[in-house]
């Protein structure tokens, strides 16, 4: 069996190292807000080539505090507009309604599932305040087109970087190209803790200062509270677990970007609609994406994910259903986005990991190149 993700193997790599973190962390007798938390949050902000690193509970929170922290600053109001992509994972869609604010959802780019940066601009009302880019499936998303038009508009860019640390765009790192930016370290994310953590990342250090304050319960001094906050922050046993996790970070990237590279040169199924990328030699060198998830496109995804399975691969769909159709946005069921919804039709994430064998790849490669949409599940040998 082929698992989708391996966290036990990849947190096993560093059994060693994260037992005695958490064994400094029992013995130190202090859980909260502590050094370790410091010392992440330093280490990360310079990895990320920012000012500031807050830590906080995950990263919906982190999302949640960013637009919390502008609200309070009388930089955004309730009922203001965030432009965000359709098809992002939903919780960038609850950070701005739990916010108060308006989610306006611009479809993706079809090459390359990022927010289509073109149509940006004739999303833009009186209302609009802030723009949301998700660095979907690791890739990132960014140009200078769209800081000129957020400049134009005096428009704030969040970026949300659960999917994508590491990632970088002309020499800078995901997580500093906008205002503010939120991390999640969800354990499956390629950078996972050991439970639920998040972080803010920004160059604005009263911003920062202000995410600080709200999460945790709106103060700054003890019992003194300026702010309704929330609790949310991160603990020591997750921090001493993430700087060790940070320090192999890039070279885990690396194997992703190998795994992801060995696919886009061998699976020759013309059914099969890849990733975009240049020439495969490039794939590998080429950092603009980390690969959080290996994601292709196929039109018969149920056929074809029934195939690999009974092949012993297991395989996820990210995402089934896009934010406007689910449930939880009944309000949202009359948006015809028609990018967003054959996205979800048809897309299928492949095992990716920094612990996957080369024989894991080639058997999943050729279990995909003798698969036909006409004949079905070919046998492969
Ligand atoms: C994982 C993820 C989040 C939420 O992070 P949590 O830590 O699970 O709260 C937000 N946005 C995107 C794009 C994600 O992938």
């Amino acid at each position: 069996m082929i698992k989708f993700l391996d966290l036990k193997e990849i947190n096993n790599q560093y059994a060693d190292e994260l037992k005695q973190a958490v064994s400094e962390v029992i013995d130190s007798g202090w859980y909260l807000l502590g050094e370790r938390v410091a010392r992440f949050e330093s280490n990360l902000a310079l990895y990320t080539g920012v000012g500031n690193a807050v830590g906080v509970g995950n990263g919906l929170d982190a999302l949640r505090l960013i637009f919390r922290a502008y609200i309070e600053a009388g930089v955004m109001r309730q009922g203001d507009e965030v432009i965000v992509p359709a098809n992002t994972y939903i919780a960038s869609v609850l950070a701005i309604t739990h916010s108060g604010l308006r989610p306006v959802l611009v479809e993706p780019d079809i090459s390359t599932y990022n927010l289509d940066l073109s149509l940006v601009e004739r999303h833009i009302t009186e209302r609009t305040r802030g723009i949301m880019v998700v660095h979907l499936y690791g890739r990132a998303c960014w140009s200078e087109e769209l800081e000129a038009i957020a400049e134009k508009y005096n428009l704030r860019i969040v970026e949300d970087n659960a999917q994508a640390i590491g990632a970088k765009w002309r020499g800078k790192r995901t997580g500093s190209f906008g205002d503010a930016a939120a991390l999640s370290f969800y354990p499956g994310k390629n950078l996972g803790a050991l439970g639920d953590a998040g972080a803010v990342t920004t160059n604005d250090s009263e911003l920062a200062d202000l995410v600080r304050a709200l999460g945790n319960y709106g103060s700054r001094e003890k019992y003194i509270n300026e702010f309704k906050g929330f609790n949310s922050r991160l603990d020591e046993i997750q921090a001493a677990c993430l700087d060790v996790k940070l320090r192999h970070l890039d070279a885990e990237n690396r194997k992703r970007r190998e795994v992801a590279g060995y696919y886009c040169e061998h699976i020759t199924n013309p059914d099969i609609i890849l990733p975009r990328f240049g020439k495969p030699a490039d794939i590998i060198e080429d950092e603009g994406n980390v690969w959080h998830l290996f994601v292709i496109r196929a039109s018969d995804r149920e056929n074809l994910q029934t195939c690999l399975e009974t092949r012993g691969i297991q395989t996820l769909i990210h995402y089934p259903v896009p934010p406007h159709q689910q449930q939880a946005y009944a309000e949202m069921r009359g948006l015809s986005l028609g990018v967003t919804e054959k996205i979800h039709r048809e897309v299928l994430s492949l095992p990716l990991s920094p612990v996957l064998s080369e024989q894991d790849v080639e058997y999943v490669v050729a279990a995909i190149n003798n698969y036909t949409r006409r004949h079905g599940c070919v046998q492969a040998e």
